[in-house]
């Protein structure tokens, strides 16, 4: 169940009704909005009884009651389509996003050269990891704060957005200087410690799918996020591990139909982690466009077999603005869909 206060409620209302919720025997967990305060009710109890009761609580707008084990990122607690925005830049909303840049930061030089061609490309985003989780100790773990302060150079240079990995609760506050955007990876969208406190951060968060989870696990995943008071939430599919070894991971291109069906929060694709290989990458992106997805995560280096991380899936920049150029068409049709969408939603 969720309820909604007016955007006026009083706190005395907001106390009352919070009292009533746990009279009902449930919990409460309250957050504050920009415009009104939304209070989830969790646990188990008479939900119809507690539903009619504080439907009629002064100060209430509204009390739903929510099927999902997911409350706040579902469909059924916000119909319209979020749009979270990232430095000025709206993901989720009339314009199809791309961000692009390196797998890992390396060098000035490589990220200035990076930052300027996809700036020049289309990109609105840059993307690079300065904390890099790296399946074995021995490999490069990234250039940390000098890869952040390479960032924000970059950012300066060409106006791009900067998304760039989050590990560790503990270098929350430290990435967020830098950031616009922190992006958990895969192998930490678990990781509950830093979902938690990403939750009081006000920095937009893209979560990626863990390699191995379910949609259902990906979507609680985000609900501890917006639980915890952050709604800026993007989603992305990177590609999950099965029996195939034809390509990196497998590209599950209809979670992005099956997320927009249970959550409201934009949802974007990752083909070059999804596919692991250069030369897959644009039919995989422009499948992302065709089926709808917020906008597209790429991997882009100036000199891919010189990259320390991720060299094989990279795209040349001139790859890039190939692809690019090759998904107009697609982003036209994009644009018109989500142009009658948002219009039919009023
Ligand atoms: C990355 O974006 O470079 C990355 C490590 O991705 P993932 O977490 O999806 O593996
Ligand atoms: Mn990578």
């Amino acid at each position: 169940m969720i309820i909604s206060m007016r955007p006026h409620a009083t706190k005395e209302e907001i106390e009352h009704v919070c009292e009533r919720i746990r009279e009902f025997g449930y919990k409460v967990h309250s957050i504050q909005g920009d415009e009104r305060v939304v209070i989830g009710v969790v646990g188990v109890g008479d939900v119809t009884a507690c539903l009619e009761s504080l439907e009629a609580a002064p100060g209430v707008e509204s009390a739903v009651r929510i099927s999902a084990p997911y409350k706040f990122v579902s469909r059924e607690f916000k119909q319209e389509h979020s749009a979270v925005r990232v430095n000025g830049v709206e993901i989720g909303a009339g314009e199809f996003m791309v961000i692009a840049g390196p797998c890992s930061v390396e060098s000035e030089r490589q990220i200035m050269e990076t930052a300027e061609g996809v700036a020049a490309a289309g990109a609105r985003l840059l993307r690079g990891g300065a904390f890099k989780p790296r399946t074995s100790p021995y490999d490069f773990q990234g250039l940390e704060l000098e890869g952040l302060k390479l960032l924000r150079k970059a950012k300066e240079a060409t106006g791009l957005a900067i998304v760039t990995e989050i590990m560790s609760d503990r270098d929350v506050d430290l990435v967020a200087e830098y950031a616009d955007c922190m992006q958990v990876g895969a192998r930490n969208m678990q990781n509950f410690a830093l979902l938690k406190t990403l939750g009081t951060c006000d920095r937009p968060v893209l979560l990626k799918r863990g390699m191995s989870s379910t949609i259902k696990e990906l979507l609680m995943s985000a609900e501890y996020i917006v639980a915890h008071g952050n709604p800026n939430v993007i989603l992305c599919e990177r590609g999950i591990r099965t029996f195939e070894t034809a390509t990196r991971n497998t590209c599950d291109i209809a979670a992005i139909p099956v997320l927009n069906e249970l959550t409201h929060l934009p949802v974007i694709l990752d083909p070059s982690h999804a596919t692991g290989r250069r030369s897959l990458v644009p039919a995989v992106a422009r499948a992302g466009v065709a089926i709808g997805a917020d906008g597209l995560i790429l991997e882009v280096h100036p000199c891919p077999e010189k990259a320390i991380s991720d060299g094989a899936q990279s795209l040349t920049l001139e790859g890039f603005r190939n692809l690019m150029r090759d998904l107009r068409p697609y982003v036209e049709l994009w644009k018109e869909l989500r142009g009658a969408a948002m219009a039919a939603v009023g």
